[in-house]
């Protein structure tokens, strides 16, 4: 084990494994710890949304997603006797370049992001490996890391990043207190692949029935996840075990003759969060900061988009081109944005965690009659970042940007993978480079800033005509995206790309 590390990450989950890849891509020297040995193998997340589709597209596993997963349109509520409570209907292209709603199986994401992790010369990963002990100075961290023999190393890092989950051992450090809103329920987890192809309509529903509230989803290809809610008075131990897992999924005719029980498990789903996400040093993301129940499926997307929003950051940083300052914009901006995705799954978990058949009545009628009269609605959209690195005056400022398809020279592909993702200055008025003054280009050329101009004849097409239509709709000539795919700032003609550049340059500087 090496001595000292710009980044040490201390857990291996998928908020670990993606920040590593993110600064393992940069070049930095980063060292990954996790106390178990092994994977995680019980089952865990199911759905993730197309920002963080993009992210994972960045992170390298774009042509790996479609066979990972499985695209879902409906998500549907319905109560015991099949009305619609609430029906959520997503779309097949999204402003991200994928799926609104992507299922997958966590374990076989976890298997992908750990191989892009292993193929990067300046990560290593420990495993077996627990953090016992954090000393930070000025300028560094000292940790200590125990293995299960007993032997204890000691090693620094510029930066320690905590993603070591719920429990996390870095988030004591920060001398933070969690809030925990009070929202808990036990749920009975199990995931099953079923032994012939079958067609399962709604792919993800919820069925609000008081007498047993459950969730029916896909898995990702191949799989199915079934999740029955812990009534009042059942024991855990009774709830937990095979034979009731099987009990339970043979009225939905799955049985040992029809599918294999993959894993099962209980969890209590909790809403919790930190405010402080950073204390000089140490920083957290991931469950370490914030825990959600999961009906709105955003437990990990959240944390992925920690580690999108930190990464960036991080890498300015340890390059020298802003000043740490900016670190504190990582918390300012994501927790926000995950107070509100908390909110909204606490919400969706108060329609179904509903064990009362006299609530669950009041509930159905207040919610039929809402259903009919709204029809589907589109989910929840993603809200934007909170105040930090952003262009204060712009309302566009924090909101996610369009990744369109596009054409360039005879290959046709997501924006992303054929002209570059970091800061991008991008326009359908002209050529935003043109712009910029020698100090200005030579600013973005240091930040590796890509310029595309996007029209129908080039020099990048744009394919669908995704690009004109945005920029008609927000009324803007140019924008400046940042490596998170957040605009920091929009200009109403082409020309004001110098001016997003040199405003970029002061928010760095502090
Ligand atoms: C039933 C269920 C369904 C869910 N569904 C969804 C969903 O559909 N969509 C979604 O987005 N999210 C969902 N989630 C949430 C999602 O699974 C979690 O948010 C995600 O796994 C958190 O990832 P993480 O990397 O932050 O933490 P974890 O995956 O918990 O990883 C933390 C790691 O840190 C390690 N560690 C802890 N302490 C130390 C230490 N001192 N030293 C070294 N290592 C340490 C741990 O061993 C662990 O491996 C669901 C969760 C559950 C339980």
């Amino acid at each position: 084990m090496e001595e000292l590390y710009d980044v040490a990450v201390v857990g291996y989950g998928p908020v670990g494994q993606t920040l590593a890849i993110l600064l393992g891509r940069c070049g930095w020297k980063v060292a990954v710890f996790e106390k178990q040995p092994a994977p995680y193998p019980m089952p865990r997340a199911v759905h993730l949304d197309h920002e963080v589709a993009r992210i994972l597209q960045g992170a390298g596993l774009g042509e790996e997603l479609p066979r990972l997963t499985e695209p879902a349109h409906t998500y549907e509520w319905r109560n015991a006797t099949g009305e619609t409570l609430l029906l959520i209907g997503s779309k097949a292209a999204s402003l991200s370049g994928w799926p609104e709603s992507n299922m997958f199986s966590q374990p076989e994401l976890e298997r992908a992001l750990d191989a892009r992790v292993r193929a990067l010369a300046s990560v290593a990963v420990h495993r077996a490996c627990e953090v016992v002990e954090l000393r930070a100075d000025g300028s560094q961290v000292e940790l200590m890391i125990a293995s299960p023999d007993g032997v204890r190393r000691e090693l620094r890092s510029s930066w320690v990043v905590g993603c070591d989950g719920a429990n996390s051992f870095v988030r004591q450090h920060l001398g933070t207190a969690v809030t925990d809103l009070g929202f808990f329920y036990d749920w009975l987890i199990v995931d099953v692949i079923p032994r012939e192809p079958r067609a399962w309509d709604p792919i993800n529903w919820q069925l609000c029935d008081p007498r047993r509230p459950t969730t029916l989803v896909s898995g990702g290809p191949g799989r199915r996840r079934w999740e029955f809610m812990c009534l009042p008075g059942e024991s855990i131990a009774e709830l937990n075990n095979e034979a009731t897992a099987w009990r339970l999924l043979a009225p939905w005719g799955v049985t040992p003759d029809t599918a294999a029980l993959e894993r099962h498990t209980v969890y209590r789903f909790q809403a919790r969060w930190t405010d402080r996400w950073r204390s000089g040093r140490l920083l957290l993301a991931g469950d370490a900061a914030h825990q959600m129940p999961p009906f709105a499926g955003q437990g990990m997307c959240a944390g992925i988009r920690d580690a999108a929003n930190l990464a960036w950051k991080l890498d300015l940083v340890l390059k020298g081109l802003a000043r740490d300052a900016i670190l504190d914009t990582y918390p300012s901006e994501r927790i926000p944005q995950v107070r509100q995705v908390i909110d909204f799954s606490i919400e969706l978990g108060k329609v179904i965690c509903v064990p009362d058949p006299a609530a669950a009545a009041e509930r159905d009628a207040a919610m039929i009659a809402a259903a009919r009269a709204r029809g589907p609605s589109p989910p929840l959209p993603t809200p934007a970042i909170g105040p930090g690195l952003l262009l204060d005056d712009d309302p566009l400022a924090g909101h996610l940007f369009l990744q369109g398809e596009v054409r360039r020279g005879a290959v046709t592909g997501r924006f992303d993978d054929l002209v570059g993702s970091g800061f991008a200055l991008v326009s359908s008025a002209g050529d935003p480079a043109a712009q910029l003054d020698a100090d200005a280009a030579a600013f973005f050329g240091a930040l590796g800033g890509v310029s595309a101009q996007i029209a129908s004849s080039g020099p990048i097409v744009d394919e669908r005509g995704s690009y004109r239509e945005w920029f008609a709709a927000h009324q803007v000539a140019v924008v400046l995206q940042r490596p998170d795919f957040h605009l920091f700032g929009t200009a109403p003609a082409v020309e004001g790309a110098n001016r997003l550049v040199r405003r970029l340059r002061s928010a760095l500087a502090g």
